[in-house]
């Protein structure tokens, strides 16, 4: 690992400042995405900003009835959270079903938004890789693209997006707040936090340099039946093939983001309002711009049919 400097700071002003400072200065939360990519130098700070001291570790309600999470409460914590249980439903069921307890345990709010990709070919340093290395090519669309996506995508990724938590925010319509070392502070909708590849593809999300995420703010409750599914290899430590978030109403309407099939959480208003027509309506309003592979094309029959199980457990459980 390369050697690198340390630094602690003790509020979000003292964080956003020390990685404008620098260049080659990097946050850390729970580390656990940070620290794996540094292992295999694909990440190489000079700096270390460690923000774990930041007063950011709580979940608060908002004047709406709805709930504002630090940056720094813990997977663990915001999936346990009584409110957030009763009344965020979709939320909790994100959570637990991503990665494991010990890792929950550590990993942060503001960490999962800005995790990175797990394509395998930017996890392996001997690859060309457009994201990690720009302008060095693409060997997934024409290699191994099983994992990758199917829409969003473009002629330089087709990484998708890896967090459960943010598929659920987007159904949520939650929003990212954040602070800069000029002191404005912004709001983002998740729905737009993450960036679509284009041709800049070592770009993941809107974020500048010098921003850092301060808490993630729930609206008020939106009620329906909430439930989130996540199709995956194995039934633990695996990422998402498809996962579905779904919030459905008694009258048949409702939300729906989609994960594992792009480089942001999928969610198509206009497929929404298509929800009572069952979920083959909604996915090909959703997906009708998919480029998918002959690898992963597969993806597009399993979300319909994983949304269809949802509406289906919906409407079971109102009668
Ligand atoms: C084996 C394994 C399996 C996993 N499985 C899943 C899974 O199934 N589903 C899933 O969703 N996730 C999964 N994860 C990913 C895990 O959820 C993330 O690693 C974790 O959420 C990252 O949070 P962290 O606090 O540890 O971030 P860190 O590793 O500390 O930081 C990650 C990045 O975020 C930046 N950062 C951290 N905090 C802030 C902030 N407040 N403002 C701006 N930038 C910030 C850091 O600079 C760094 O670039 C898995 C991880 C592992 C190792
Ligand atoms: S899909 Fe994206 S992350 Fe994966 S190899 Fe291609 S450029 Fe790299």
């Amino acid at each position: 690992m390369k050697p690198f400097t340390y630094e602690r700071v003790s509020s979000a002003a003292q964080a956003a400042a020390a990685v404008a400072e620098r260049t080659d200065a990097k946050l850390i939360a729970g580390g656990t995405n940070l620290l794996d990519l540094m292992k295999l130098q694909i990440e190489a700070p000079g700096h270390i900003v460690d923000i774990r001291d930041l007063p950011l570790g709580s979940i608060e309600e908002t004047e709406d009835g709805g709930l504002r999470v630090g940056a720094l409460v813990t997977n663990t914590e915001l999936a346990a959270h009584v409110r957030v249980r009763r009344d965020y439903g979709v939320l909790t069921r994100a959570i637990v079903a991503g990665a494991t307890g010990q890792l929950r345990n550590k990993a942060t709010t503001g960490g999962n938004l800005m995790q990175r990709t797990r394509c395998p070919y930017f996890y392996d340093p001997a690859q060309p890789c457009n994201k990690r290395n720009p302008g060095s090519g693409c060997p997934a669309i024409a290699g191994g693209s099983r994992q990758l996506g199917v829409v969003g995508t473009s002629d330089h990724c087709i990484a998708t997006q890896p967090s459960d938590m943010a598929v659920a925010l987007t159904a949520l319509d939650a929003t990212v707040e954040t602070l800069d070392s000029a002191g404005h502070a912004r709001s983002i909708p998740v729905r737009s936090f993450h960036k679509l590849p284009g041709d800049t593809p070592e770009i993941d999300n809107v974020l500048a340099r010098d921003e850092i995420i301060t808490g993630v703010v729930l609206p008020k409750p939106v009620g329906g039946t909430q439930m989130y599914h996540k199709v995956r290899d194995r039934a633990s430590y695996a990422f998402a093939l498809v996962s579905v978030a779904a919030i459905i109403h008694p009258d048949g309407s409702g939300r729906v983001a989609f994960g594992g099939v792009a480089p942001r959480p999928w969610r198509d208003l206009k497929s929404e309002g298509q929800l009572t027509e069952g979920a083959e309506a909604v996915t090909s309003t959703a997906f009708a711009d998919a480029k998918p592979t002959a690898q992963n094309a597969f993806k597009l029959p399993l979300a319909t049919r994983t949304l269809q199980m949802l509406i289906d457990k919906a409407g079971s459980k109102m009668q």
